[in-house]
C-alpha cells in the first residue's frame, strides 16, 4: 500500500514513511492510494475479540510491518484499556476495550476506557508503540512537540511514555486547562516527559509549535515529530472500532446497516468512519455532529465552508473551527484531483471561504450527513440520558447523541444509530454540575487515584525562543 499527498506534490510513500512524516512535506495530508474492499471477510472478522480485529485491519494499510511486529504493537497498544465485560446477550466477545451498549434508541460505543479516559488514547496508544517500533528498527531518535488544551496532550503523554528514543514536550497554557486535565499530564514524571505550562493562552501554545516547526534547521537538528490527528496512523487506529461496533450491534438487532453520530473537532474520526465505509461496511449514514463551532455543520447544509470565530463550549475538544483533516475528504470527494485541491486550499487560506456544488440529490457526500447541538440541547440531553436510561454521558458524546436522535426522528427508514462516546464524564464535572445541579456522579477510579500526586511542569514564558532553547537543553 502507497500513500500519496491530498495536494500531490511527493512522490507515493510507504505506510512507515507516511506515519513518520506526519504532514506531507508539501503542506497536504496523506492518503492511502486505494480502499481494499473487505466484504469477504466479514463472516470472519464479525467474531473476532478487539485486538484481533484491529491486526485485521491495519495489516492492509501497514504492510511494510512484520506481521509478527504489528501483532504485537497491537495486543501491547489494547492491553492497557480496563476491559468491561461482555454484555449478557453477547457473552462470545469476551471481555472488551471498547464495548457496545443499548441505551433507549441508541446505542453508545464506549471509547473512553483507556489510560486518559478519552477516545484519542485508542490512536495514540498504538502510535507510541509504532513510533518505538520504528524507530528502533531504524536508529533514530524524536522529540515530539505538541500544544494541548486538554485531551490531546495527556493522552499523547500517556502513549509516550517511557517509551524508547523518544522524548515529548506538551506546551498547555498555564492555569487555563481543566484541573483534571493538568494532573492528568503533570503527574507523569517519566524522564522522557516534559510538561510545558506556558504563560499564555491555547492559540499562543499552537503559535509557538508552529514557529518551532518551521524553522526548518531547527526541526532537522532536532528531529521534530508530530502526533497531531493528521497523523495517518491515528486514523488508521479509528477505522477499527467502526467495523467492531457495527458488528456488535448489527449481531444485537438483526440491523443489515447502521449508522454513526460522531461529535467532531478536526474531523479525524468520523474520517475514519469513512474509510470504514469505502472499505465496504454497510452505513447508512455517518452524521458529523458539532457544537455551536459548527463551521461543518454549515458545510454540509449549503456546501459553503467558511471560517467564523471560535467559541468557548462545554465540549472543548470539539471548539475547532478549521477541521485539519477536512481536507481528505475534499481530496476523495475531487475523484484524487491533487490539482483541484491545491486550488481549494489556496482559495480558502486567501478569502477563509470555499464553496461546493451539491449532488444531484442536494447533497455534498452519499453517506455524510452533519448536526447539531448547542449548549441547552448538550445539557438537555444529559439531564435525560441519566433520567431516562442512567447513562452519564460526557458532553462531547451528548452534543453526538442529541443529533443522532434528531436525525433519527427525520428518517424513517433509518438505520440503528451507534453514537460514539469520546469522554468519560468524570473528565468534565462542571458541565456534568450545569446538567445535573452536581458533580458528585461524575467520577472515576482513575481519576480519584491522582489526587494528591506529586506533579512536575516547566513553566516558560509565551515566547518561542524560549520554547526552542528548553527544548534544544533537553536533547
Ligand atoms: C478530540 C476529541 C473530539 C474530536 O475528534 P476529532 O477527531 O478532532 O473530530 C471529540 N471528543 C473528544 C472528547 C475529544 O477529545
Amino acid at each position: 500500500m502507497k500513500y500519496v499527498s491530498t495536494r500531490g506534490g511527493i512522490q507515493p510513500v510507504s505506510f512507515s514513511q507516511a506515519v513518520l512524516m506526519g504532514l506531507s512535506r508539501d503542506g497536504g495530508l496523506l492518503v492511502p492510494e486505494s480502499f481494499p474492499d473487505v466484504r469477504d471477510r466479514f463472516p470472519r472478522w464479525s467474531s473476532l475479540p478487539y485486538a484481533d480485529l484491529a491486526f485485521e485491519v491495519m495489516r492492509l494499510f501497514a504492510d511494510d510491518v512484520p506481521e509478527d511486529a504489528l501483532r504485537d504493537i497491537v495486543t501491547r497498544s489494547y492491553s492497557t484499556f480496563t476491559p468491561v465485560p461482555p454484555a449478557p446477550d453477547q457473552p462470545r466477545t469476551g471481555p472488551e476495550p471498547v464495548p457496545v451498549r443499548p441505551a433507549g434508541t441508541v446505542h453508545l460505543l464506549e471509547l473512553h476506557h483507556g489510560p486518559t479516559l478519552a477516545f484519542k488514547d485508542v490512536a495514540l496508544q498504538f502510535l507510541g508503540n509504532l513510533f518505538e517500533w520504528l524507530l528502533g528498527r531504524n536508529g533514530g531518535a524524536m522529540n515530539v512537540v505538541v500544544a494541548t488544551s486538554g485531551d490531546t496532550g495527556s493522552a499523547a503523554i500517556h502513549g509516550l511514555r517511557g517509551k524508547r528514543g523518544i522524548r515529548i514536550f506538551v506546551l498547555h497554557p498555564a492555569g487555563r486547562v481543566s484541573p483534571v486535565q493538568e494532573l492528568q499530564m503533570t503527574s507523569v514524571l517519566d524522564d522522557n516527559v516534559f510538561n510545558i505550562a506556558l504563560d499564555g493562552t491555547f492559540d499562543d501554545a499552537q503559535a509557538v509549535v508552529k514557529q518551532l516547526f518551521s524553522d526548518l534547521p531547527f526541526k532537522d537538528a532536532h528531529s521534530l515529530g508530530a502526533v497531531n490527528s493528521i497523523n495517518w496512523a491515528r486514523i488508521l487506529a479509528q477505522v477499527v472500532y467502526y467495523f467492531y461496533a457495527a458488528f456488535r450491534t448489527m449481531e444485537r438487532t438483526s440491523a443489515k446497516e447502521v449508522s454513526f453520530a460522531v461529535p467532531t473537532g478536526n474531523f479525524g474520526d468520523v474520517f475514519a468512519g469513512y474509510v470504514a465505509w469505502k472499505m465496504g461496511l454497510p452505513i447508512h449514514r455517518l452524521l458529523v455532529a458539532t457544537n455551536e463551532n459548527d463551521i461543518l455543520f454549515r458545510f454540509f447544509s449549503t456546501g459553503a465552508y467558511e471560517r467564523g470565530n471560535v467559541v468557548r463550549t462545554l465540549s472543548p475538544s470539539m471548539d475547532i473551527q478549521v477541521a485539519s483533516n477536512f481536507e481528505r475528504w475534499l481530496y476523495l470527494h475531487s475523484g484524487g484531483d491533487a490539482a483541484q485541491v491545491r486550488e481549494w486550499m489556496k482559495h480558502f487560506a486567501e478569502n477563509g471561504a470555499l464553496r461546493i456544488s451539491p449532488d444531484a440529490d442536494g447533497a455534498f457526500d452519499p453517506v455524510l450527513r452533519a448536526g447539531r447541538a448547542d449548549t441547552t440541547q448538550t445539557l438537555d440531553t444529559i439531564r435525560t440520558f441519566r433520567e431516562k436510561h442512567g447513562v452519564l454521558l460526557d458532553p462531547h458524546s451528548a452534543v453526538g447523541v442529541s443529533a443522532a436522535l434528531e436525525d433519527a426522528g427525520r428518517d424513517s427508514a433509518a438505520a440503528p444509530y451507534i453514537c460514539l462516546c469520546t469522554a468519560h464524564p468524570a473528565k468534565f464535572p462542571d458541565a456534568i454540575a450545569q446538567a445535573l445541579g452536581s458533580a458528585a456522579e461524575a467520577t472515576h477510579p482513575a481519576i480519584e487515584a491522582l489526587r494528591g500526586s506529586p506533579t512536575r511542569s516547566f513553566p516558560l514564558p509565551n515566547d518561542a525562543r524560549a520554547v526552542a532553547e528548553f527544548v534544544a537543553a533537553h536533547t
